[in-house]
Formats: C-alpha cells, sequence, structure tokens
C-alpha cells in the first residue's frame, strides 16, 4: 500500500505503491483520460482505490486491526482532495468556499494547501517528484506535483509560499518517489535550459549522457526557503512496485502523494 508513511504531530504523510488496489491488486490512482471509452468503469475503480488508501492514511502509520476501513473515533470518512495536474505553478488554497463549490471538473494546478483538519490533499505522479509539507505545529499541510517543467516554473515555493499565507512557519518537506538523476536522461539543450535556472538538477546519467535531478533541483529549493527536507524517495523507474512513465509508458499508472491533519 505505501512506500513511505509517517505520523508527525497532528499531521499523516504517506507515499503509495503500487500494492492492494481493487484491480488485478494495482493500486493505480490515474485519472481515466476523458475521451476514454472505458472511462465510467475506470472512475469507480478509482474511487475504490481513493477510498481505501484515505482510509488508510487516516488509520494512520501505527494503526493496527485487521479492518482496513476502521477508522480512529471521531474520524470522518476522507475527503481527498486531488486536481488535474499540468506541469505548472497555480497553487489551489482548499478551504470551506473550495470544497462547498463542489467543483464539476477537476480543478487545474499543481499545489494544494489547507489548514482544514480532515481534508486529505493528494499529488499524482509515475517519474515526477511528489512533495509533501507541514508545518504540524501551526496544522498547515500542503502537496505538490513537481516534474523537471514545474521544477522551472516554481511549483514548489509557490506552495511554500502559500502555505505561509496560512501561518505555517516551521515547514517540513518529504520528498517522495520520482526517477533520479542517474536514470532521467534528457537531451543536453534541455539539461541547460533547467540548469540555467535551477543549477542543483543539472546531472548525469549512470550511463555518463545529459541528465536532469529534478528531486536535487527541489531540495535546493526547499532549502533555500528554510524548508526541512525529508528523503522518501526511491527511484521509480528502478523500482518494480513503484509507477514509471519512462519504464510503462502512456499506459503506466500513477502513485499517490497523501498529506492529512488530524481533527
Ligand atoms: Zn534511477
Amino acid at each position: 500500500m505505501f512506500a513511505f508513511q509517517e505520523t508527525r504531530g497532528a499531521v499523516e504523510v504517506a507515499f503509495t505503491d503500487r500494492q492492494g488496489g481493487v484491480f488485478a491488486g494495482e493500486l493505480d490512482l490515474a485519472e481515466p483520460a476523458v475521451d476514454d471509452p472505458d472511462r465510467e468503469s475506470m472512475l469507480a475503480r478509482l474511487e475504490e482505490n481513493l477510498d481505501i488508501v484515505g482510509h488508510a492514511v487516516v488509520r494512520g502509520a501505527e494503526a493496527t486491526g485487521d479492518n482496513p476501513f476502521e477508522l480512529p473515533q471521531g474520524a470522518r470518512v476522507p475527503t481527498v482532495v486531488r486536481m488535474r495536474q499540468v506541469h505548472g505553478a497555480d497553487v489551489h488554497v482548499v478551504d470551506r468556499t473550495w470544497l462547498d463549490a463542489r467543483h464539476a471538473d477537476l480543478p487545474v494546478g499543481d499545489g494544494l494547501v489547507t489548514d482544514l483538519p480532515g481534508v486529505v490533499l493528494m499529488v499524482r505522479v509515475a517519474d515526477c517528484v511528489p512533495v509533501l509539507l507541514a508545518d504540524a505545529e501551526h496544522r498547515v499541510v500542503g502537496a505538490a506535483h513537481a516534474g523537471r517543467p514545474g521544477l522551472v516554473a516554481g511549483i514548489v515555493p509557490a506552495t511554500v509560499a502559500r502555505m505561509r499565507d496560512l501561518g505555517a512557519d516551521r515547514i517540513v518537506a518529504w520528498l517522495g518517489p520520482h526517477v533520479c538523476g542517474s536514470c532521467y536522461e534528457v537531451p543536453g539543450e534541455m539539461r541547460e535550459e533547467v540548469a540555467a535556472v535551477v543549477p542543483e538538477a543539472y546531472a548525469e546519467t549512470s550511463w555518463a549522457t545529459p541528465a536532469v535531478d529534478v528531486g536535487a533541483g527541489v531540495v535546493a529549493q526547499l532549502e533555500k526557503l528554510g524548508v526541512e527536507v525529508v528523503d522518501a524517495s526511491r527511484c521509480t523507474l528502478e523500482t518494480d512496485d513503484l509507477y514509471s512513465y519512462r519504464r510503462d509508458g502512456a499506459a503506466a499508472g500513477r502513485l499517490g502523494g497523501l498529506v492529512w491533519v488530524r481533527p
């Protein structure tokens, strides 16, 4: 179910893997394409997988017992907030008004922040960097989807800024599974373009060709902002029980990064 899970104060963070889903055991959290002929049944499967994951996050890293849907006393069935990610730098502040809007279409963006307890924020990736953020004391959390374009566009600093608007002060960031700098080959020109904005992302593959290390770039951005970083990453391309676009192609599933503040 989880590649990584941690409880920090009132905050739960988790990154999923491929195991424990409803379809052939796959915990795929991908959003079906709008024009997919199989969209309805895929959406139904997604909802079931989200339900499984949402409950597991709310149960927490120290949950015991056999019933995966048993929630801690007083906990409500979690709302898992997700978005249509577009490799940009737009961040949604999830407040009561935002939730009540009951968006007919998925909101478009690459970052989510909230100070509402009981709301699970989720980002989805297959090789991009999922970043979860929390100020456990001030009970403000965030989630960002940072691929190569998002790194350059500054989605992670934008998410940190929105959290600070909500009163976050001492922020911790968890870096989830993504394709590592030794595997992420790009044309030399592309490496130059990224490194011109974030020099720390300059990398080389294990076979000595140009590469981008998006994770290293994100860490550099976070450290400049005084954010403590927890490295919860593994290379998606090198790890079979994680989804990888570079390995599996366009049909690759998506893993999730989820963060939640206990009510
Ligand atoms: Zn790798």
